[in-house]
């Protein structure tokens, strides 16, 4: 298996092949999870650790990017199967861990409890004596390797990014945008934002792809999905569609069907650069791998556009969990 730095890429499984990962980070025969997707996932997760040559018990940490279920799903189930692991999360999402309540009702009130059940399987809490809050800054030691957490807000407000000076990498969760191996051209990897609900923040999005971008990493590891480079390529990447889309969030206002307008633009100028990085698969074909994406960037750029019309955003971010 190809792991450079110790770093293995293993596939949660999640909605399809190459769709969502999680990386066993592996130091002196300590390991280090960084997301974990969801129940469905701890199988996974448990036999790429034994093929990597570890225990469970060899388990240092679970390291969350952020609390959304495609990466966070799974943690009190894989926990309770580590018996010296414990979580790192940003201090914005430790409570909902401890506490999955208000996670499983946001979402279960947008997909239905039985789909909740199906897709993700109830949430477990992780009891709060193995909870470590990594506010930024935070240093967490792998086995004399350091993993610094940096706060990154712009896709969610409980986002954190690791640093692994070591590799001289960075996990970037959805912060660095979304990268599907099926999209690779000649050109190298295809890199899209993400703004799924309810916290998307493009000026805080910026900053924080400019911060990671600033580290001069040689490859970033975003959750979907696995290595990607070049960094400063992508960075401009994301940048420019990030403008792009909220340009199109401003024009859907005024449309009848914001949605569907809104919807129908994205895909339109997604499909326009991928044609433009060599990508000849079609529009049918690229539904079929952003369609998904397609429609949570819908969605959450209208959150945003509703935010921005009340400018009522004290309230909404107090109350906002995901
Ligand atoms: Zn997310």
């Amino acid at each position: 298996m190809d792991s450079p730095h110790g770093i293995h890429t293993i596939d949660t499984g999640f909605v399809r092949p190459q769709f969502d990962a999680a990386y066993l980070v592996v130091e002196r025969g300590r390991g280090a999870f960084i997301d974990c997707g969801t129940n469905h996932s701890v199988l996974r997760l448990l036999e790429a650790l034994a093929g990597a040559g570890l225990a469970p018990a060899d388990v240092d940490w679970l390291i969350l990017t952020h609390v959304h279920l495609d990466h966070a799903g799974g943690a009190g189930e894989l926990l309770a199967r580590l018996p010296q692991a414990k979580l790192a999360v940003h201090p914005r999402g430790a409570r909902h861990m401890i506490d999955p309540s208000q996670l499983w009702a946001g979402a279960s009130a947008v997909y239905g409890e039985a789909t909740m059940e199906h897709t993700y399987g109830r949430l477990r809490p992780v009891p709060a004596g193995r909870v470590v809050e990594a506010a930024d800054g935070h240093v967490i030691d792998l086995a004399g390797r350091p993993l610094r957490c940096l706060d990154t807000p712009g896709h969610a407000r409980h986002h954190l990014s690791v640093h692994d000076a070591r590799a001289k990498v960075c996990f970037t969760g959805d912060t660095f945008g979304l990268s599907y191996r099926e999209l690779d051209t000649a050109k190298g990897p295809f890199v899209l934002p993400t703004t799924s609900p309810v916290q998307f923040d493009p000026v805080a999005l910026h900053a924080s792809i400019d911060r990671l971008a600033a580290l001069e990493p040689e490859a970033v590891y975003p959750t979907h999905y696995g290595r990607v480079e070049p960094v400063q390529r992508l960075a401009g990447d994301l940048h420019e569609q990030i403008d792009a889309m909220v340009a199109f969030a401003h024009a859907a206002a005024s449309k009848r069907d914001r949605h569907a307008w809104l919807s129908d633009a994205l895909t339109d100028y997604y499909g326009a650069r991928a044609a433009a990085h060599g990508w000849s698969g079609g529009r049918k074909r690229l539904k079929e791998l952003l369609g998904m994406d397609i429609e949570l960037n819908t969605q959450g750029l209208e959150v945003w556009l509703d935010r921005e019309a009340h400018s009522d955003g004290n309230a909404q971010a107090q109350n906002a969990v995901r």
